[in-house]
């Protein structure tokens, strides 16, 4: 599903450029649930947003489902992250002055669904994530693990191949962030592809596979018996 050759990511400030990903190899085949576990500053998100088609690297390859992604022009890039890609942030990112089923039913709108459609489907993905009772109630009515697993729905409404999930329980607490995850094994049970990235070894131990990353470099890359999220709430 994704294979990256040698990745290499500079950011540069001034006349000051700050070596971030620094050749960075590995492949994730269609199905798994992988961690990529750092502490804060080792270039997890730059990673992700490399692998996200939100920026794109100095140096290296990166095939995503076969097609390389290299110098696409904007149309073509936005395709393939509509097509390809789901993503889940630690902030959950919800249009606060849209509903739970408007905010879950928007890649939709962008796909030119027609509305009816978006409507049901995005219908269904809520009452996927346990809250069809909750889709007209506005995200400043709602928990932040209900917020999270709004942003859950809407980053798989449009079916994507790969889920990428940055930090994203991040702003829960305990309790919360093991149900969320609880939900993320249930996705990942049915066949998706999940990138998770976090600096926390808990969440990273309820992935089947974990990816460190120290200082831009991977320094080990394994497979873990899978903890059970529920296990712990
Ligand atoms: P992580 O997600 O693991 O905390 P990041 O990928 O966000 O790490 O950041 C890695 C390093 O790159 C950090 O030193 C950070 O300050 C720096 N960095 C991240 N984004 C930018 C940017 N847009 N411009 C300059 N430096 C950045
Ligand atoms: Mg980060």
């Amino acid at each position: 599903m994704i294979e990256i050759k040698n990745l290499h990511k500079s950011y540069k400030m001034g006349s000051n450029s700050l070596h971030v990903l620094k050749g960075i190899n590995f492949s994730v085949e269609d199905g798994e649930l992988v961690a990529i576990m750092g502490s804060s500053g080792s270039g997890k998100s730059t990673l992700l947003n490399i692998l996200g088609m939100l920026d794109e690297a100095d140096e290296g390859e990166y095939l995503l489902d076969g097609i390389p992604i290299k110098n696409l022009n904007e149309t073509k890039a936005a395709n393939y992250r509509n097509k390809f890609l789901g993503f889940i942030f630690q902030s959950f990112n919800l249009i606060n002055y849209k509903t739970a089923l408007e905010n879950v039913a928007l890649p939709l709108y962008y796909q030119k669904m027609p509305r009816k459609q978006r409507q049901e489907k995005a219908l269904k993905y809520l009452e996927q994530v346990g809250l069809k009772e909750w889709s007209h109630h506005l995200p400043s009515e709602l928990s932040g693990g209900q917020k999270q697993r709004v942003a859950v729905a809407r980053a798989m409404v449009a079916e994507p191949k790969v889920l990428l999930a940055d930090e994203l329980t991040g702003a829960l607490d305990s309790k919360t962030s093991y149900e969320v995850m609880d939900l993320i094994q249930k996705i990942n049970d049915q066949g998706n592809t999940i990138l998770v990235v976090t600096h926390e070894p808990d969440i990273a131990r309820m992935c089947k596979r974990i990816v460190h990353l120290k200082d831009g470099v991977i320094v080990k890359d394994e497979k873990v018996k899978q903890v059970k999220a529920l296990a712990n709430v």
